[in-house]
């Protein structure tokens, strides 16, 4: 089977994503109905993510990644996936989200040993910013191999996560917006028209919101528990946003219920070429930063929603990228019910 069904060029002739500039005309045009090149679902990690650290007691640490990695390995779902190592991310991927003097104000905050605070739980430290790189990068490649057809779709599990980053501030454990660096990647270099972002942490990914709010080409359907950190996103701050706040002890047939009935018509309409997820686990009933009552079988539910409208319009396209997510037993479980769904294993 060739690896792009666009252009017929097989695995013997890799070409680069950027080489695949055809597939970034309109979708109807090279959507010739054929299986995609590849049923693969890639997972991308950088050991730099697992460096950067805010603290000892800090909930957002190193061990979340360990976590995940024991559950994926322990349930068998690591032999089914692609590894890759993530690349660090090119100035110009983070500049499309992010201004030149914000990113150079992180690199001139960036300590040499100890730690730096942004706020009063975002800190850094001398790792943080390689950490922050290769987590863009992540997100980016991940964009580059599953636009290209090289994967069906594919995790990242990174961290600083990202959704409460906005145009020029770092806040809430996030300094780089991921998943916006990858959207802007998707728009801005692949020639998509529309991409749509998914946001199931719950805390409201006002970064996000803040970055794409007004903006035709993204349309963003989150759900979050409100009121609650941070404090946004009711009501939502412009049309393209779709925010679904839930109060405290929320649980999955709440967020069933919502999604049904506001998410899944407004992907419907708006149809998006590509579907990026902003994927928070911390809204599982074990995690004590929020007080939603999620399990692991909603995690399989959303993701397989997600899946729907990615095959109806996406041509299957997802990019996922850790967020939240701090019981780290149940961030392990989470994790590997939402990228076994992702798989189809
Ligand atoms: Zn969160």
């Amino acid at each position: 089977m060739p690896d792009c069904t666009a252009c017929g060029s097989g695995a013997g002739e890799r070409k680069s994503p950027m080489e695949h500039a055809h597939a970034s005309r309109d979708d109807t045009a090279i959507d010739d109905g054929k299986t995609p090149a590849t049923h693969a679902t890639g997972i991308y990690r950088a050991r730099a993510c697992t460096l950067h650290q805010m603290g000892r007691s800090h909930p957002e640490s190193p061990a979340r990644l360990f976590a995940i990695d024991d559950q994926l390995i322990a349930s068998g779902l690591d032999q089914a996936l692609v590894h890759h190592d993530a690349p660090l991310a090119d100035a110009d991927d983070l500049l499309r989200v992010h201004p030149r003097d914000y990113l150079d104000h992180l690199e001139a905050k960036a300590p040499v040993a100890g730690y730096v605070s942004l706020d009063a739980d975002t800190l850094m430290g001398p790792q943080t910013m390689d950490a922050v790189r290769y987590a863009a990068g992540a997100a980016v490649a991940a964009t580059d191999a599953v636009f290209a057809g090289e994967l069906k779709n594919a995790f990242c599990a990174i961290r600083p996560p990202g959704h409460h980053a906005g145009i020029a501030s770092a806040m809430g454990f996030c300094f780089v917006n991921n998943v916006a660096v990858a959207a802007r990647r998707a728009l801005d270099v692949h020639g998509l028209e529309r991409v749509a972002i998914v946001d199931f942490d719950v805390h409201h990914g006002n970064g996000t919101e803040e970055i794409f709010a007004g903006d035709a080409r993204v349309l963003m359907v989150g759900l979050f528990q409100h009121p609650f950190y941070p404090y946004s996103g009711s009501p939502p701050a412009a049309a393209n946003m779709i925010n679904v706040p839930l109060p405290a002890g929320a649980d999955g047939e709440a967020v069933r219920a919502a999604v049904q009935r506001q998410w899944l018509p407004a992907l419907e309409a708006f149809k998006p070429q590509m579907i990026f997820i902003s994927a928070g686990f911390d809204a599982h009933r074990e995690d004590d930063l929020g007080q939603m009552r999620l399990v692991e079988a909603d995690y399989v539910w959303l993701t397989r929603e997600i899946q729907a409208v990615a095959a109806r319009h996406a041509k299957g396209r997802i990019v996922s990228c850790l967020e939240g997510g701090y019981n780290l037993s149940a961030l392990g479980r989470s994790v590997v019910a939402h990228v076994r769904t992702l798989a189809e294993v």
